[in-house]
C-alpha cells in the first residue's frame, strides 16, 4: 500500500476487533480512515483472532437469537432452550464479578449497546450461530443455554477478523501492516497524528483524530512484573505477542489518565508446556476449562480453589492467578470416567500434558511432581464429603457440594472413584490486562486534569474501568465492539467538525 501521510481524517492504531469496529464506524461518518497494524498481514487481528468468538449479549429469547442467526433449522429451534439474558442480569453480573468496581457509566454503555452492536456487526458481514456444546449441555435431547453468552461468531476469532477486514476493504478503509505506532503527534490543539515505524522506517501520519485500539500490556514481560506483580513474568501469553502496552505508554506520555485495575488481568489455567505466546494453530487446544467437573491439586497434593464456585464463565478468568500462586506455578486437573465425556474437545487433542491410570496410586506416581500421600488423602477426603444425594446437573448450579473441606466445593461435585482416571497439567496463561485509559461516554480520552484530550479516542482492551479482579466470559469482544463503534463514530464526527471549522 502506498502511504499518503496527509490523506486521512482518522487513524486507528491496531487491527483487532475494537480497532476494526472503530474504523468501520468512523467510515460511516464519512471519514477517510487508515488502520495501522503492527503485525505483518499473516499475524493480523491481535488477540481477537485467537478467540473462540463467544460474545455476551442481552437477548430476549428466540427472536433475538434469530435476529443474529437467521438460518436456524426448525429442528434446532425445537431442541434449544435459549432462555434470556436481561439488561439487569448483565449489569448484575458485571457488578458481582468486578466486586462493584466497574465504572457505572461505561457499564451502562456496554450492557445497553450490546444487542444493537451485535446486529450492527452482522450488518457488517459478521456471521453468528448459537454456541451449542460450549454454552449448553444436551440433557434429555434438549440444549439448555446458560451464562449469558449463547452466541458465537461463525469461524471463531478468525471468522470475526476476516469478516471485519472484508467489510473494511469493501468500504475503502486502508490498512497498513508492519506499522508499529510509537508516538502521538500532539500540540496545544490536541492529538493530530501518529509516528510509526513502517517496515523499519519512521513516518509521521497526520489525521484529525486518532483512535488507540492497540491492546493492553499482557505481552510485555517487564510491564507484567512491574504492574501485576512478582511471578507474572512467568505466565504464558495466550494470544498475540504484539500487545506490549505501546498505546498506553504513548498516551500516558502526553498526560492521559490511567484508569481501572492496573494490577489486575484476565488469566486462566493453560497447558503447562504451551508456547510462550499464542500460536494460531495450537492455541485453541491449550485451554483447560472443564475443571468444574473434577478437582485441581497443586504440587503439595492439595486443592487450592473451589472448582465449582460458579459456571466456568464466571471463574476461569480469575483462576489463572491462583494457579500462578502455587509452588512451581503449576497444578493438575483430575477427572474420572464418570465425567470424562463432559470434557471440552481440546482435552482430546495432542496438545495436552496428560497421564492416565486405572488406580489413583499409579496416577500419582505418573504425575511425578505431586506429593503422593497428600494427593491420595485429598481425594479420600473429597470423596467422603460429596453430597451424593443431590442430583448432578451440569446445566444449572446444582448445589451438589462437598461440605466441610478446608477448601470449599460448591457445585457439580462427583466422587473421583471410577477408573480410568485422567490428570492434566496446567500453568497460568495471561489473556489481557485490565488497566487502561480513562474515557468519557463519547470514547474520548481524558487527561489527568480530567479534561478531554482533543482528537484522542480509545477502545477495546485499552479502556480502563470496565473489568476488575475477574471477568464475565465473552465480554471482551462485546466490549471491544461496543466501545470501538462508539470511538469510531465520535472520532468521525470530531474529524467532520474539524474539517468544517
Ligand atoms: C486465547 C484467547 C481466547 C479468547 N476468547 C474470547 C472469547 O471467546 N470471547 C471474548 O469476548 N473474548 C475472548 N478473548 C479476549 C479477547 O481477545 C479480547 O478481549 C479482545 O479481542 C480485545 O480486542 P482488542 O481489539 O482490544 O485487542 P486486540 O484484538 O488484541 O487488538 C490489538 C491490536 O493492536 C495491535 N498493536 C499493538 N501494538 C501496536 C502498535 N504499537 N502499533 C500498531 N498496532 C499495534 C495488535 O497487533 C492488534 O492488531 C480471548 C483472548 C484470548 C487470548
Amino acid at each position: 500500500m502506498e502511504l499518503r501521510p496527509n490523506a486521512y481524517d482518522v487513524v486507528v492504531v491496531g487491527a483487532g476487533n475494537a480497532a476494526l469496529c472503530a474504523a468501520l464506524s468512523a467510515q460511516e461518518q464519512g471519514a477517510r480512515v487508515l488502520v495501522m497494524e503492527r503485525a505483518p498481514v499473516d499475524e493480523r487481528g491481535g488477540n481477537s483472532v485467537y478467540t473462540d468468538g463467544k460474545m455476551r449479549v442481552v437477548y430476549d429469547g428466540l427472536e433475538d437469537i434469530l435476529a443474529l442467526s437467521s438460518d436456524l433449522s426448525a429442528d434446532e429451534i425445537a431442541r434449544s432452550d435459549f432462555g434470556r439474558y436481561t439488561e439487569e442480569e448483565f449489569f448484575n453480573d458485571m457488578a458481582r464479578i468486578t466486586q462493584n468496581r466497574c465504572d457505572p457509566d461505561l457499564c451502562e454503555i456496554l450492557v445497553k449497546q450490546s444487542r444493537e452492536t451485535l446486529r450492527w456487526m452482522k450488518a457488517n458481514g459478521v456471521r453468528f450461530h448459537p454456541n451449542y456444546g460450549r454454552q449448553a449441555y444436551r440433557i434429555d435431547g434438549r440444549f439448555k443455554f446458560w451464562g449469558g453468552a449463547p452466541i458465537v461468531v461463525s469461524g471463531g476469532g478468525q471468522g470475526l477478523v476476516d469478516a471485519l477486514f472484508k467489510s473494511a476493504e469493501k468500504k475503502g478503509i486502508e490498512v497498513v501492516y508492519s506499522a508499529w505506532a510509537q508516538d502521538l503527534v500532539h500540540s496545544d490543539s490536541g492529538v493530530n497524528g501518529v509516528v510509526a515505524r513502517i517496515d523499519g522506517e519512521t513516518h509521521t501520519i497526520h489525521a484529525d483524530a486518532v483512535i488507540l485500539a492497540c491492546g493492553g500490556f499482557e505481552a510485555n514481560t517487564e510491564w507484567r512484573s512491574r504492574y501485576l506483580g512478582p511471578g507474572w513474568d512467568l505466565a504464558k501469553v495466550r494470544g498475540t505477542k504484539y500487545n506490549t502496552g505501546d498505546g498506553l505508554a504513548m498516551a500516558l506520555r502526553i498526560g492521559a489518565q490511567p484508569y481501572g485495575h492496573w494490577s489486575g488481568c484476565h488469566a486462566t489455567g493453560w497447558e503447562r508446556y504451551a508456547s510462550d505466546f499464542g500460536d494460531l494453530i495450537q492455541t485453541p487446544n491449550f485451554q483447560r476449562h472443564s475443571y468444574t467437573f473434577g478437582i485441581m491439586v497443586n504440587a503439595d497434593g492439595k486443592r487450592f480453589l473451589d472448582e465449582g464456585a460458579d459456571f466456568r464463565s464466571y471463574t476461569y478468568a480469575k483462576y489463572g492467578h491462583l494457579v500462578l500462586d502455587q509452588p512451581g506455578q503449576y497444578a493438575w486437573q483430575i477427572y474420572d470416567a464418570k465425567v470424562s465425556h463432559l470434557l471440552l474437545d481440546e482435552y482430546r487433542t495432542r496438545q495436552v500434558t496428560k497421564v492416565t491410570s486405572n488406580t489413583l496410586e499409579e496416577l500419582a506416581d505418573k504425575m511425578e511432581d505431586v506429593n503422593k500421600a497428600q494427593f491420595l488423602k485429598t481425594v479420600r477426603d473429597f470423596n467422603a464429603a460429596v453430597k451424593t444425594d443431590v442430583p448432578f446437573d451440569p446445566n444449572i448450579k446444582d448445589g451438589r457440594s462437598a461440605p466441610g473441606l478446608d477448601v470449599p466445593r460448591s457445585d457439580w461435585a462427583n466422587r473421583i472413584d471410577t477408573p480410568p482416571f485422567e490428570a492434566y497439567a496446567i500453568t497460568c496463561g495471561i489473556t489481557f490486562t485490565f488497566g487502561g485509559l480513562r474515557i468519557n461516554t463519547e470514547g474520548q480520552v481524558l487527561d489527568t486534569n480530567h479534561e478531554v484530550i482533543p482528537g484522542l479516542f480509545a477502545a477495546g482492551e485499552m479502556v480502563g474501568g470496565i473489568f476488575y479482579f475477574n471477568y464475565p466470559g465473552a465480554s471482551g469482544l462485546t466490549s471491544g465492539a461496543v466501545f470501538g463503534r462508539l470511538a469510531g463514530s465520535s472520532a468521525g464526527n470530531y474529524a467532520k467538525q474539524r474539517r468544517a471549522a
